[in-house]
């Protein structure tokens, strides 16, 4: 299984802004590597960006979603609409989602669910912040957080979903110097979390889920993070603003 590199802009990026990424960032991609590519940008920018990765295997991604198709949901945006735009992937349950906009479990479960049944890829986040970890709940939330968001998602569809670990104490908030998880730490995360799904599915599901780091990647820290056996990629935020910095992430994915 390739390892997936997913780029999430967050409220980032005129659409000017991100046709010269785009340019740029396909140009130096070409032939670097096997890793699959997923740009996640805001919704503006998510149909001009479908014509710009025409003839590229770099795909598709949304940031967030409504769980229902249509109707009187004043400021969101439905499964449908990002299936027609051609999106392929959608993050769900971030942790500024979380806490900025009071998302809970229950609502990205109805959301995860809603995205599978209209065949989009669901990239799951989840993870402990700092206070919770300091008070060694680190597990106990990670396991909560996958029970609930994986409530009645079935051992076929769990193939569709990514999940992306990301320990919220280690997301930069646009700083670049802020201090990721160690490897070893992440590492342990994606055990764990791995140990859960075989828990909830069974040994092989667990196996074939792909799991992924998010929390201050860097072109500096990806090649060592990238290589621990059970981190099978990256959800990239502030690294994946310059197409150079994403760029080099992906060559580190090999
Ligand atoms: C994120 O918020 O998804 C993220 C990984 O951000 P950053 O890389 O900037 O820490």
């Amino acid at each position: 299984m390739p390892k997936l590199i997913a780029a999430n802009w967050k409220m980032n990026k005129t659409i000017k802004e991100s046709i010269s990424f785009i340019e740029e960032f396909k140009k130096i991609t070409k032939n670097i590597g096997n890793a699959e590519i997923v740009v996640c940008p805001p919704f503006t920018l998510l149909h001009e960006i479908k014509k710009l990765l025409k003839n590229s295997d770099i795909k598709l991604g949304a940031q967030n979603m409504h769980f229902e198709d249509a109707g009187a949901y004043t400021g969101e945006i439905s499964p449908l609409m990002l299936k027609e735009i051609g999106c392929e992937y959608v993050i769900l349950g971030h942790s500024e989602r979380r806490e900025i906009f009071n998302e809970d479990d229950f609502l990205i479960n109805k959301k995860t669910i809603s995205a599978l049944n209209h065949g989009l890829k669901p990239i799951l986040c989840i993870g402990e912040n700092l206070e919770q970890r300091k008070n060694a709940k680190t597990e106990e939330v990670i396991e909560n957080q996958l029970r609930n968001c994986l409530k009645n998602i079935d051992k076929n569809q769990i193939a569709e979903i990514t999940i992306a670990y990301e320990p919220v104490w280690a997301i930069s908030r646009g700083d670049p110097n802020h201090r990721a998880a160690t490897k070893e730490d992440a590492e342990e995360g994606h055990q764990f979390i791995r140990n859960i799904v075989a828990a909830l599915y069974d040994e092989n599901t667990a196996e074939k889920t792909r799991i992924i780091y998010g929390g201050s990647m860097k072109p500096e820290n990806a090649k060592e993070l990238l290589a621990m056996p059970n981190i099978d990629g990256g959800l990239v935020g502030n690294a994946s603003l310059k197409a150079e910095s994403f760029a080099e992430i992906v060559r580190a994915a090999k």
